[in-house]
């Protein structure tokens, strides 16, 4: 790792320029600050989305691809995707074309974000969602297209199932390397912070060869590769006298439904999740309002080879440009970055800051108008109040 990394960034669409330019200032003085100026990023823009589009005709040019391919770690903005017709999600083409193949989402609380629930502090989540299969895998096809009505065609004849005339069709692979790479990325992660447990979510009692696999796979993942570090709850019980025995992580399983449930009602119950990609979407949302929403909530997209962090949410167009908005999510996803990077000083003094700011109220219009005493500032002097506090302001 060298001390001065070329690190592609991308701006993003909406307010993606606000957020990643107040995100690279303060990720900057971290880093520069932790070192007594020793390390420094070296930021490469990289164009995606609407500029990429109005600017050089594609969307996701070949070239931002390729500098993401050769610097390996990058950081990204919100994309705008429009509904329905046209081309599809940006950020799934990337996860697909780099195989950026967990979505990892660190979900904790930061004391003083105002939350919906009585106790956000006992949520602490990291979620391992697979992020190139499952229905989001883009195969489908249109109502009334030759594809659709063939597939429906084959179905009939050749399965002996019917499906409506007028049916759009998707498909919905799940395959036991896909799933298998994701649950042990999951694990490692779990050994490695010396985090409790590993709760596989699936919807394994209705989608049996799918979801139920992915359940299956995961076990499977945890017995022949970390059966020393491991134990499932099932053994807990009937083995170890429902003690957890010294040093191994709990393997658990739930379906998904019942895990919106738990995560509201016995939140401190579940430390790391491995998801499918559907439910995972679903429970990350979720579980990140808990916490106070969308715009503290950073992700990060990792490949074996390459690894892309992001905030959550999206490019919420109609702030685009009015310096309001909250840009702690893009901060936290330098966070993560910084921690991927080995550079665990500069990760804890820039989350440290943000929770200090916080904690003294200096917060952006999202979460000052929920808050009492709270002084709003703009996106930029947001980052300004923090980037005060490596200078010891
Ligand atoms: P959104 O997250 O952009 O905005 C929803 C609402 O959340 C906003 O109106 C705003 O009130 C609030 N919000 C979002 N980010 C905030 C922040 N940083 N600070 C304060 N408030 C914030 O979701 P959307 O409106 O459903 O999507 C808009 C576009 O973004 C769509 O084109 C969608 O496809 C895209 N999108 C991109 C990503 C991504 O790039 N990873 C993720 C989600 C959505």
């Amino acid at each position: 790792m060298p001390d001065d990394p070329i690190i592609p960034i991308i701006e993003g669409d909406g307010i993606g320029p606000d957020v990643t330019r107040a995100a690279r200032r303060a990720i900057s003085a971290a880093v520069e600050t932790s070192s007594g100026g020793r390390r420094r990023i070296v930021w490469f823009d990289v164009p995606a989305g609407e500029t990429a589009l109005f600017r050089y005709g594609d969307l996701l040019p070949g070239p931002t691809k390729d500098a993401i391919r050769e610097y390996v770690v990058a950081l990204k903005g919100p994309l705008t995707t429009p509904v329905g017709g046209g081309f599809r999600s940006l950020n799934v083409t990337l996860r697909q074309t780099l195989d950026l193949y967990a979505n990892v989402r660190p979900i904790y609380w930061l004391p003083g974000v105002p939350s919906p629930v009585t106790h956000p502090e006992r949520l602490n989540l990291v979620i391992f969602r697979e992020a190139t299969e499952d229905v989001y895998a883009g195969i489908e096809w249109e109502r009334g297209s030759p594809e659709a009505k063939r597939m429906i065609d084959v179905l009939e004849h050749q399965f002996n199932v019917r499906v409506r005339p007028d049916s759009g069709i998707g498909l919905k692979p799940m395959s036991e390397f896909g799933s298998k790479r994701l649950v042990r990325r999951a694990i490692r992660y779990a050994v490695d912070h010396g985090r409790r447990s590993v709760t596989l979510v699936h919807k394994g009692n209705i989608m049996k060869y799918t979801e139920g696999a992915f359940r299956q796979w995961g076990y499977e993942v945890a017995r022949d590769e970390f059966a020393d570090r491991t134990v499932t709850s099932d053994e807990v019980l009937r083995s170890h006298g429902g003690k957890v025995p010294e040093g191994r992580v709990v393997i658990k399983d739930v379906i998904a439904d019942n895990m919106f449930q738990q995560l509201l009602l016995r939140p401190d119950e579940y430390d790391v999740l491995a998801t499918p990609n559907l439910s995972g979407d679903f429970l990350s949302d979720a579980a990140a309002a808990q916490v106070g929403g969308l715009g503290v909530a950073p992700g990060g997209n990792i490949g074996d080879a390459i690894a892309l962090f992001e905030p959550i949410h999206g490019s919420a167009p109609k702030y685009a440009g009015m310096d309001k908005v909250n840009p702690t999510a893009e901060i936290l996803a330098g966070v993560m970055m910084l921690e991927h990077l080995g550079w665990e000083d500069a990760a804890v003094r820039l989350r440290e800051a943000v929770k200090a700011v916080i904690a003294a109220k200096v917060v952006t219009y999202d979460l000052a108008r929920q808050m009492e005493g709270a002084r709003e500032v703009g996106t930029a002097a947001f980052a300004d109040a923090i980037i005060e506090r490596f200078h010891g302001a």
